[in-house]
């Protein structure tokens, strides 16, 4: 199955295409259930350990689908949290990161290679887009990291390297995936995706999934500190990105998060903290301060601890639910932002 020049994977079809697929070669549409178990139940990949499927259909499918791997080529690990570095096919090379909470076992996944939205705080967007990851890709984070570990991960959060929503059809598709009750059947509740403010994608994702929840990567109250450290705020406006988000809550009656990094004497001051809480009062949110995690190529520092509680503090007053994100692997370069930084 060619799409372009590139033979799609077994990892890119969603259980509805598998289903068009058999159809489409005169076999039962129940193989696509069949195939569904042994790729994401079973997790059997070789097709000659299929006891199921004709002989005539594995050769079709082994010549229509490729059934190759990404490759897992190191892990580090702390306490708590495991990063593990994948090579692609072509060389190229992505990270994600597990995390371990009293509540589960989170993992956060790449859905490119580089980002092209310029974050000035971000050392994983010091590297320019190169290109998106196609939805194997994603796919396969999970099931070699669950493999490797004897694991059963949930949630899944789309906050590794990359903008989802500038990938938008390979990462849905990874939703597709992963939420099928044919295979991994995680529920859609359990993932969320994180956007810096690219409106179109935030339309769409209202329309296509209204269960899957929704970060937005907001780090200022206001456009002209949004516009010093992050480029698309040019593009998309802050009162448009608040007007997108109070309809898509509106229209999926979900609570979305705002993730907003403490940055020393940029967006950390009493009066940002006060701007915020008027910029979010009545929006069913919740607010989620992330210490920055500071990188050795980039100037930005971390807020100092008693900023942050007062910053904290403000918005608590303010009736604007809010946490400070628990800090997870800075020993091994695993935290937000930090990613790619070291693994060449
Ligand atoms: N492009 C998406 C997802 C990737 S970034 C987005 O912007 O949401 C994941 C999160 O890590 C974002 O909130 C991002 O702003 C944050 N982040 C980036 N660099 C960071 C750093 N050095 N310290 C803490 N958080 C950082």
């Amino acid at each position: 199955m060619k799409c372009g020049d590139y033979m799609k994977n077994i990892f890119d079809i969603t259980f509805e295409d598998l289903e068009q697929y058999f159809i489409d070669n005169n076999d039962k549409k129940f193989r696509a259930t069949q195939l569904y178990d042994f790729l994401y139940k079973k997790r059997i990949y070789n097709l000659d350990n299929m006891s199921n499927i004709s002989n005539v259909m594995k050769e079709k499918l082994k010549k229509d689908y490729d059934f190759s791997f990404i490759k897992m080529i190191k892990k580090q690990e702390d306490v708590d949290v495991k990063k593990y570095l994948f090579e692609l096919s072509d060389g190229n090379r992505i990270e994600s990161v597990l995390m371990f909470h009293d509540y589960g076992i989170s993992l956060c996944v790449s859905s490119q290679v580089g980002c092209n939205m310029g974050c000035a705080f971000c050392e994983s967007g010091r590297l320019k887009k190169v290109r998106n990851l196609q939805t194997h890709e994603i796919v396969e984070q999970l099931l070699l990291i669950e493999e490797k570990e004897h694991i059963k991960i949930t949630p899944i959060v789309v906050m590794g390297i990359g903008e989802p929503f500038d990938n938008y059809d390979n990462v849905m598709n990874f939703v597709r995936i992963v939420t099928s009750n044919k295979g991994i059947d995680l529920g859609c509740r359990h993932i969320t995706i994180s956007t810096c403010g690219v409106i179109p994608g935030i339309e769409r994702f209202m329309n296509d999934f209204n269960q899957v929840n929704l970060a937005i990567s907001l780090h200022a109250p206001n456009d002209k500190i949004r516009n010093e450290i992050m480029p698309i705020s040019k593009a998309y406006k802050l009162e448009e990105l608040m007007s997108t988000i109070k309809k898509y809550i509106a229209k999926t009656n979900r609570r979305v998060t705002f993730e907003y990094i403490m940055l020393k004497d940029i967006n950390d001051s009493i009066d940002c903290a006060k701007e915020l809480a008027t910029l979010l009062k009545g929006i069913n949110c919740y607010v989620n301060l992330i210490p920055y995690n500071e990188t050795e190529n980039i100037q930005f520092k971390r807020s100092k601890k008693v900023q942050i509680l007062a910053f904290y503090d403000i918005l608590k007053k303010n009736g604007i639910a809010v946490t400070i994100r628990r800090e997870f692997g800075g020993n091994v370069d695993a935290a937000c932002g930090q990613l790619r930084a070291k693994s060449y």
